[in-house]
């Protein structure tokens, strides 16, 4: 309630900072921006198939024409091809650093697949298309671009600003260069919170509806239910069969639903969409806010990603079984991958699915498991800077916390005390969202007002004494 309350306040208290005309960056800026986000698009950095070495080379070579020191520059990674890069622009050091992240790898896109060459950049009816123009490049270009743009300008932070652009966020893996940076640099990238993807603005129809600030996911956890049985001949069927067992096991768990439930971050997230909504809706997200078990029902019925924000979800993916056609099934399995909430543990969902089974001869065991984090402290600095430059950006479009069902890099940061929030000021139309699929693309003026966005934002964050 006291979080409530502090936003509440900090909403009233937004104070006008630029004018429409100054959503645009400066030729010069607009310019070395482009040529960046161009320049790193057509570098072929798939998550599987790509390096992203060549992309972390090509902006140290850029940051060292811009008159970086070679020693505020570091390249390296798990492997050779799966190198990162961490840039330091110092500060005076009157308070710790803030990291400002963004990662290199994309996934995979096939040219057979998309309409153009994913690895072509290209700019056509006011869009940019490639892949990765929205997921994640266009935010490393643009943390590249204003940091040059800093330095130019003889900034003086009261706290160094820390550019890292890293590989293999795609699905994790061995090769994560934020996990890397943790585990074999973390003085390179210590800071006292980070700016990151998974948080961006909204549209509806062309209308701007909230700068969302990602502060919070859920993790995610992959169970195998598995049946195993002797089998034996199919014309001689017996009802204890494999099959029927896992069968039996799936239709209870469709009909199950973990409890809906309500944290700091989806309260907060709730009243300002009440707000935002129009209609009977509204009233509804209000009693969410207020924790209305009635009003979260319903609220979960009218829309999947509600539901999904109110509950820990598990669902099934994957199926496999029998051995032969006139053969009694000797093996019956599933995967069942399950979105958490940041509050509910491991052992919950895994015992809550042992009781929907119900079946001693289905066995549910624990595959894989994603790092959990716990949510960033709704920090009022961050967020009132955000609220700021938002409304002088866009007036009227409130900035909303938001809790994300995808995972980010984040996670790794907030489990080691990093405070992570995604935070991005690109616009996109919630109908038509693009990343990992065809045609990706980011609106040209969503990049640009963006670039602004950010390079306010950072300005404010990096001077907490002024
Ligand atoms: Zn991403």
């Amino acid at each position: 309630m006291r979080l409530i309350l502090q936003l509440m306040l900090l909403v009233t208290l937004r104070l006008p900072l630029l004018s429409a005309s100054q959503t645009m960056p400066p030729e010069a800026d607009k310019q070395l921006a482009l040529s960046i986000y161009k320049q790193i698009i057509e570098i072929k950095s798939g998550f599987t198939t790509g390096a992203t070495t060549p992309v972390a080379e090509a902006m140290a070579d850029r940051l060292r024409t811009a008159g970086f020191p070679a020693s505020d520059i570091y390249l390296g990674g798990a492997i050779p091809k799966k190198f990162n890069l961490v840039v330091r622009y110092h500060g005076s050091g009157a308070a710790k650093p803030i990291l400002l992240l963004a990662h290199t790898d994309v996934v995979e896109a096939k040219p057979e697949d998309w309409s153009m060459d994913p690895f072509t950049f290209v700019e056509k009816d006011g869009y940019f298309y490639g892949r990765g123009t929205a997921d994640d490049k266009a935010q490393a270009a643009v943390w590249i671009a204003n940091l040059i743009r800093y330095k130019r300008e003889g900034f003086k932070p009261d706290r160094d600003i820390i550019v890292a652009l890293t590989a293999d966020e795609e699905g994790g893996g061995p090769y994560n260069g934020v996990e890397w940076l943790l585990k074999n640099h973390k003085d390179l990238i210590d800071a006292e919170y980070c700016l990151n993807e998974g948080g961006w603005g909204e549209m509806a129809h062309g209308k701007k509806i909230s700068n969302d600030i990602q502060v919070s996911e859920k993790y995610v956890l992959n169970f195998r239910l598995e049946v195993h049985n002797k089998g034996g001949h199919s014309s001689m069927p017996v009802p204890d069969n494999a099959i029927y067992h896992l069968a039996g096991a799936l239709d209870r768990m469709s009909r199950f639903a973990f409890p809906l439930k309500i944290n700091d971050v989806t309260r907060v997230y709730f009243e300002r969409m009440s707000k935002i909504q129009t209609g009977p809706i509204a009233a509804e997200l209000a009693g969410v806010a207020q924790g209305s078990p009635d009003a979260m029902q319903r609220v979960a019925a009218a829309s999947t990603a509600w539901n999904a924000t109110l509950r820990t979800t598990c669902v099934a993916t994957q199926l496999e079984g029998g051995h032969a056609l006139n053969a009694l099934p000797q093996l019956a399995a599933a995967n069942v991958n399950c979105r958490v909430l940041p509050e509910d543990s491991v052992d919950f969902v895994h015992n809550s699915l042992k009781k929907v089974v119900a079946d001693d001869q289905v066995d549910v065991k624990l595959l894989s498991q994603f790092v959990q984090s716990p949510p960033s402290p709704l920090r009022p600095d961050v967020l009132k800077a955000i609220n700021r430059v938002t409304d002088s950006l866009w007036p009227s479009v409130p900035s909303v916390p938001m809790m994300v069902m995808g995972a980010t890099d984040g996670r790794y940061l907030r489990a080691q005390n990093i405070p992570t929030y995604g935070v991005q000021g690109f616009f996109m139309d919630t109908d038509d969202m693009r990343m990992h699929g065809r045609d990706e693309r980011m609106s040209v003026q969503a990049f640009y007002e963006g670039q602004t966005f950010l390079y306010e934002l950072v300005k404010i964050l990096a001077k907490p004494t002024a």
